[in-house]
């Protein structure tokens, strides 16, 4: 009698301790994984477990320090102010300042022979870069392509119709035009890209940048270290590093999480945030049982490929202070003497790897480290490329586009981005695929909706920027997603 009066004790303790304080489990120490374990914190649910693949938290935030200033390898720029969770949180902070960076600042074009484009002409080329609105009134399920030629071929084509020299321009200008817009995308290519989307945008400035500690100082405000140290959740020890996680099991009572040093650990809710491109790749290894249909419909609707960006330093600085961006524009004889010229590292249709850098941009005064954007399906190769080949090429076409106008100096350092072959993120940022959209359906909202066991409870969440509805692929969409799953657990113990 007296043990059935224990086990019942027990039975009602421990279902009573869990339902005050569950035990949760983050997968994933990036903007997504802070936000939900603070949130948790500072909900008094402290028994919460944060497991990271790498040795550092932050994920696709990633400030490092180079030559003397601090580069952003990932997130950079704080996109708008109102409606925008990042901005709101930092924006009494004195940590953000305006980069400069105006959709015109595109417009100072050069050619591959080394001529400026002429104002009017590249500030009409650029501006078809940002047609959101226009695409978004094509029609429904064609590709960004698409909607994109539909634009250029009525606008800015036909508008230099009339003037041979300038029309050349227009057309070779075609492929500059659609890798700027690929770097917003994040796709390899516009042809798998929706032209509409449910993405919205929030008003304000578009380009917000970190002043001197970098993206970095999110996660310490996440945390409450900044601006005062001694306000600091109890976080520190709840964070393991290293720890990848391997295998999910959660269909019992209890989830169980296994990682790759053959540690077990169980939980009554997981908050899983990878990217999907580590989803995408691992997901039948990763859960016991598979995730259900609805899922991986939902997974194959979002795409998931990259960008890639070559920091570079100069020992001399030989750019001016307000040239923002610097552009180039290859023309169709160039590129395709591009290999001649140029014969190392890939090349694609016969086309250098060097063709796809659609701009240059600078991160601030007195700085002596620009950043070249690069686009397309080479990344994964380009990832790879020697130091020395990626600093010979940038310098040659440096010198081949700015050189008459510029006193053009060899780079001597370079920092590359590696987020497509890196196994704990496979790709840069989400976008909407062309053929998936239904009418009113997010795919985002599909794959944030949790999974409930065979108890009917909902024990494994999904958080991450892809899991965001409206602002999928930004660091402030992956913390408003962390913060969604926490209050949902939050709102179970009610
Ligand atoms: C080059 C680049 C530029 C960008 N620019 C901007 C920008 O200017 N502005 C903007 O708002 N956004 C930008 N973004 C997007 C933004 O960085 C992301 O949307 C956001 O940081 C994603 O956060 P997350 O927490 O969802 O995912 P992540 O940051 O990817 O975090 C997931 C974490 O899970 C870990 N993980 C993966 N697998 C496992 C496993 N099996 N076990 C344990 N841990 C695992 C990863 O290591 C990672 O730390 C950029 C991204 C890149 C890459």
């Amino acid at each position: 009698m007296q043990l059935f009066y224990l086990v019942l004790f027990l039975k009602v303790y421990s279902s009573f301790a869990a339902a005050e304080s569950p035990s949760v489990i983050i997968v994933g120490a990036g903007a997504a994984g802070i936000a939900a374990a603070t949130t948790l914190l500072e909900n008094s649910i402290t028994n919460v477990t944060v497991l990271e693949a790498k040795n550092r938290i932050g994920g696709r935030i990633h400030s490092v320090d180079f030559c003397g200033g601090v580069v952003e390898v990932g997130a950079q720029y704080c996109h708008g102010e109102n409606g925008n969770l990042v901005y709101q949180l930092l924006e009494k902070l004195d940590v953000l300042e305006s980069s400069n960076l105006s959709k015109l600042a595109f417009a100072k074009l050069y050619t591959s022979n080394g001529h400026v484009v002429a104002t009017d002409l590249a500030e009409d080329l650029v501006n078809t870069i940002f047609s959101y609105d226009e695409y978004l009134n094509a029609s429904s399920g064609v590709s960004l392509q698409q909607a994109f030629l539909e634009v250029y071929n009525s606008g800015v084509l036909k508008k230099y119709s009339h003037d041979e020299q300038k029309q050349k321009i227009v057309k070779d200008a075609l492929k500059f035009v659609k890798d700027a817009i690929l770097i917003y995308e994040g796709a390899f290519s516009l042809e798998k890209v929706a032209s509409r989307n449910h993405f919205v945008g929030s008003d304000g400035d578009q380009n917000l940048v970190f002043k001197n500690q970098g993206y970095r100082i999110l996660l310490d405000v996440l945390m409450k270290s900044y601006p005062n140290p001694n306000d600091k959740l109890p976080i520190d020890d709840k964070i393991l590093l290293n720890k990848t996680v391997t295998k999910i099991t959660w269909n019992k009572s209890k989830v169980v999480v296994e990682t790759s040093d053959n540690v077990s650990l169980i939980a009554d809710h997981v908050i899983f945030t990878p990217s999907i491109g580590v989803l995408k790749e691992q997901m039948d290894s990763l859960f016991d049982p598979h995730l259900p249909k609805q899922k991986k419909e939902a997974l194959d609707a979002l795409g998931f490929d990259g960008v890639m960006k070559i920091i570079l330093h100069f020992p001399t600085k030989w750019w001016k202070d307000d040239d923002y961006a610097i552009s180039f524009l290859w023309s169709k004889e160039d590129l395709l003497n591009s290999t001649n010229e140029f014969p190392d590292g890939p090349s694609k249709d016969g086309i250098s790897w060097l063709a796809n850098i659609p701009s240059l941009v600078q991160i601030r005064p007195n700085y002596n480290v620009l950043i070249a954007w690069y686009v397309g399906d080479l990344i994964p190769e380009i990832e790879k490329l020697p130091d020395d080949i990626l600093l010979r090429g940038c310098n040659y076409l440096f010198k081949k586009f700015l050189g008459k106008d510029y006193n053009v100096t060899d780079a001597d350092k370079v920092l590359k981005s590696q987020w497509c072959t890196d196994p704990h993120v496979r790709g840069t940022y989400s976008f909407e695929k062309v053929g998936y959209s239904k009418d009113n359906v997010s795919h985002n909202a599909k794959l944030a909706e949790p999974l409930v066991n065979e108890e009917g409870r909902s024990v494994l969440l999904f958080a991450g920027e892809a899991t965001n509805p409206i602002h999928y692929s930004t660091v402030h969409g992956a913390v408003e997603s962390g913060k969604r799953e926490a209050e949902r657990i939050i709102e179970l113990l009610k």
